[in-house]
């Protein structure tokens, strides 16, 4: 292979060793240009050491097999995270192009470890032979899952079909960058432009700013402009005057990646979807959502349907009540439409004003962000004991992250944890954590975490801080939560962690019942000016308010997991139009048309961006079971129970199993009940 530039490897930061605090990334010195010759490396080097495992004349052991495979490819999990950092919340043209060029050449690396026969009939020996192995119960974990990774990445196919699986594999990956890249641009490309002054009625000074900053930013001076980024977009439908105006915006958020231009997704999804119908036959399944969920708790595609089904009906009904109590208001109002979907938000904002009086700009005041974050850090504080100590001697990839240092409470490091959260040109929407590196604990060897944050949450203005919206605190408090379980992770190999998609939100989702509480509140969200808590009446209508709209957005969120489940029920690797495909799926489970999915396919990258949440968009609120009756469990007792924190900590976070049903019960004692998020939800 010819490497053009930078060639020389000795130059390069991401392959030598990192003498910085924790052996932390080195962003000062790391540039565009290392990635791929980086890459290219680490990947040789990987490939090296698998040859090695596979060829090694002793016969196959636990440790000279599995232990070691591992262990290997440590430096391109280095690189690769450093990269998936980047190009997810700092990315630019050259990061995207060297994306497209090193995603097939992964993908094809990954193939090569997964369908390398001598290295399988190895891992094999192992698997067959571990009834006569003395074999603690985590490697009997990590022997599992390795065998299991294996053999579902078509290890056991025949050479043509391992071909065939190759070639499915790397069409994929090209698909799945090419998701993305559409998605990112059609999402921080303006939605709306305005011009003069009176389209910007009912809008907020704050909302204004921003949207004459973002006009500014783009080359359009003295206009106003908008995106289809939701702190941009949602402000504008909660407030905005101007229905017309609001039509825009509107659609151009939902049409995202569906404008029939070079940026449209839908022949890619269903391409996307064949390609996952033929991999699954290959590989024995009928369809991709069977292969999907095997490993999930749900297991099969049936249960999947039958628990959003329980929770359709009610929230629908639900959806409607608040329909109409939005059409009464439009009408007293001398409203003489029906309700779109581009009301809603306007509407339901009005009813919230009317019915709870809660005010969301009123909120904002009290939700600085360095505020809120402290909240998040004290809540994870008084629960387990440890410390968020800021360190500024710690590299980042932009001035707006931030570092610190997590120590348990008697000083030991636990890992570094950094933030970054507030929206820039070139940052994927929402918000998620991931990490720099994982815990592990391989012959002696303690590897701490190295974990990070990311969020849309709002940017400074010229005149004000950070002043959060309620969601964007919840948010913040959700991230933390995966990040805790990240930093808490305590096992040897980190192979034996992994934990099945329809639990990762339980750590996450749990922490978003304390950022609410009224007892958490009092502590945290104090007036960004006059330092004065919140006041108890606010606390009352945020507490009140919590069921409100609760129909809207579960049935949004809950159509989004049917239309990601229709999709990966297909049997037959046909071509799917797009469009057709979404309005027959929303049919069905009768949807209204004044309530979209809260993704359309064309710009579902949860399920489309990669394989992440492909017959698993369900898992959200599969998990919100768990955290809500596991909340239950502090409520009962004590908000900062420290002993049932110590137990959830060890049980639930620190460790994976592949049992995490077991693991629940021994922290809850009992299976989880839906009646706690059914009564928090309000869907009585
Ligand atoms: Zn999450």
């Amino acid at each position: 292979m010819l490497i053009t530039d930078c060639s020389n490897p000795s130059k390069n930061p991401l392959l030598e060793p990192w003498d910085t605090p924790f052996q932390t990334p080195p962003f000062d010195l790391i540039k565009n240009e290392h990635f791929k010759p980086a890459f290219i490396e680490a990947m040789d080097q990987a490939k090296s050491e698998i040859e090695d495992i596979a060829k090694n004349d002793e016969p196959a052991t636990f440790k000279n097999t599995i232990e070691a495979l591992e262990t290997s490819g440590e430096l391109l999990d280095r690189v690769g995270s450093v990269f998936g950092c980047l190009n997810g919340a700092n990315t630019n043209d050259e990061l995207q192009k060297i994306s497209s060029e090193i995603e097939p050449l992964r993908t094809k690396h990954a193939d090569d470890m997964y369908l390398n026969h001598t290295l399988f009939t190895r891992i094999n020996d192992v698997y067959m032979a571990q009834a006569s192995l003395d074999l603690n119960d985590e490697q009997k974990i990590l022997l599992e899952n390795t065998y299991l990774r294996f053999v579902r990445r078509g290890a056991k196919l025949n050479e043509m079909d391992q071909q065939k699986l190759r070639a499915i594999n790397q069409e994929l990956s090209d698909l799945y960058v090419k998701f993305d890249q559409n998605h990112l641009q059609q999402t921080t490309a303006l939605g709306l432009v305005i011009e003069d002054k009176d389209g910007l009625v009912g809008l907020p000074t704050d909302v204004i700013e921003a949207a004459a900053e973002l006009a500014n930013a783009r080359g359009q001076a003295g206009k106003w402009a908008f995106s289809l980024q939701r702190p941009s977009f949602t402000p504008f439908l909660v407030h905005s005057e101007r229905r017309d105006l609001r039509e825009i915006l509107y659609k151009a958020y939902i049409n995202r990646c569906d404008n029939n231009d070079e940026y449209d997704n839908k022949a890619i999804i269903s391409r996307i979807a064949a390609l996952r119908v033929d991999r699954a036959h290959l590989l024995g399944y009928e369809n991709h959502a069977d292969y999907t969920l095997e490993r999930n708790m749900a297991k099969v595609p049936e249960n999947v349907y039958q628990f959003l089904g329980e929770l359709w009906e009610p929230a629908l009904r639900r959806a409607k009540i608040e329909l109409a109590d939005m059409q009464r208001l439009a009408e007293l109002e001398g409203a003489t439409f029906k309700i779109q979907g581009w009301d809603w938000w306007y509407y339901a904002s009005k009813v919230k004003h009317e019915k709870y009086d809660l005010d969301e700009a009123a909120l904002r005041p009290y939700f600085q962000m360095e505020s809120a974050r402290a909240g998040a850090f004290d809540v994870a504080e008084k629960l387990y004991g440890i410390q968020f100590v800021k360190r500024n001697d710690i590299q980042v990839y932009h001035p707006d992250v931030e570092v610190f240092e997590v120590l348990e409470a008697d000083g030991q490091h636990l890992g570094i944890f950094y933030t970054d959260y507030f929206p820039r040109d070139g940052k994927g929407s929402g918000a998620w954590s991931s990490s720099f590196r994982e815990q592990s604990n391989i012959d002696g060897k303690f590897v701490t975490p190295l974990v990070y944050n990311v969020g849309n949450f709002a940017k400074p203005t010229k005149n004000d801080p950070s002043l959060m919206s309620l969601g964007h605190v919840t948010t913040l408090f959700h991230e933390l939560g995966h990040g805790l379980n990240s930093l808490f992770e305590n096992t040897t190999y980190a192979g034996s962690r992994r934990v099945p998609r329809d639990f990762v939100e339980l750590p996450s989702q749990i922490m978003e019942n304390w950022a609410t509480d009224p007892a958490v509140l009092k502590t945290y969200a104090r007036h960004y000016q006059t330092g004065e808590p919140i006041p108890d009446a606010l606390i009352e209508k945020i507490v009140t308010s919590q069921q409100f709209n609760q129909g809207f957005r579960q049935v949004e969120y809950l159509a989004a997991s049917f239309l990601d489940m229709d999709w990966h029920m297909l049997t037959e690797a046909v071509d799917q139009d797009a469009s057709t495909f979404e309005r027959d799926s929303m049919e069905k489970i009768g949807l209204i048309p004044e309530i979209a999915p809260r993704y359309q396919s064309t710009n579902f990258g949860h399920i489309f961006g990669g394989p992440g949440y492909s017959a698993g968009y369900y898992s959200y609120i599969w998990a919100a079971v768990l955290d809500a009756d596991a909340f239950q469990a502090f409520k009962e007792t004590d908000l900062f129970n420290k002993e049932l924190a110590h137990s959830f900590r060890r049980n639930v976070l620190s460790r994976g199993s592949n049992d995490m049903m077991a693991q629940y019960v021994k922290f809850r004692g009992r299976e989880p009940k839906v009646e706690a998020l059914i009564a928090r939800l309000g869907l009585e």
